[in-house]
């Protein structure tokens, strides 16, 4: 039988930002608290700074814009970084990116607002990953629907309070997220809320 054996559980403020460092076949939990937050998550390989998520590649390889239970994230050098093994919600986004300071000035107007791309920069520093270095993310419980036109657009999250998603590590990886800041559009129902990252393992006993 096999135990699942929690290693670190924190909660992530609103606005706030969460990393790790994560052994191979440890599994990174990010739980909904409160329903419709998002998580801007990103992974680097620990063993080299230089491998990082590659959003593309994580498309083509898995012929799929929707993550999903068995979904795999990739690296641009198309090596396995992180799989989706639990989702309780089912509505997650390759395509959105992080929003930014920049984008947030282009399409709201505002100067210098709070943004998943400086929280990403923050949650990597430790590591000594420079703010051009972040990699484009995967959106945890972002809702951004793609129509048969190919129309784009952001909607309200679908998660519920208390819904997770479970990324189990296959390589030693940094996994980095930003609880989302973002209040000018509709991808966090307009509400900062927090979450939570658990980090656990399953052990023999
Ligand atoms: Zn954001």
């Amino acid at each position: 039988m096999e135990q699942m054996k929690v290693l670190r559980e924190e909660t992530v403020e609103p606005a706030g930002h969460f990393a790790a460092e994560i052994h191979k076949n440890q599994v990174l939990r990010i739980v909904d608290l409160e329903g419709q937050q998002v998580a801007d998550l990103v992974t680097v390989s620990a063993a080299n700074l230089a491998e990082k998520l590659s959003v593309m590649n994580t498309i083509n390889l898995n012929k799929q814009v929707f993550p999903r239970v068995g979904y795999v994230l990739y690296s641009d050098e198309a090596r396995a970084m992180m799989t989706i093994v639990s989702d309780t919600c089912g509505v997650h986004d390759m395509l959105a990116g992080a929003c930014s300071s920049f984008t947030n000035e282009k399409r709201y107007g505002v100067k210098n607002s709070r943004n998943c791309r400086d929280n990403l920069a923050a949650a990597l520093k430790p590591w000594g990953v420079a703010w051009k270095d972040v990699p484009f993310n995967m959106n945890v419980f972002m809702n951004c629907p793609v129509g048969a036109d190919g129309n784009w657009s952001i909607q309200a999250p679908k998660s519920k309070a208390g819904d997770y998603i479970d990324f189990r590590a296959e390589m030693d990886v940094i996994a980095a997220f930003s609880n989302c800041p973002q209040i000018y559009n509709a991808c966090n129902a307009f509400r900062l809320k927090p979450l939570k990252a658990v980090i656990y393992e399953y052990s023999a006993y």
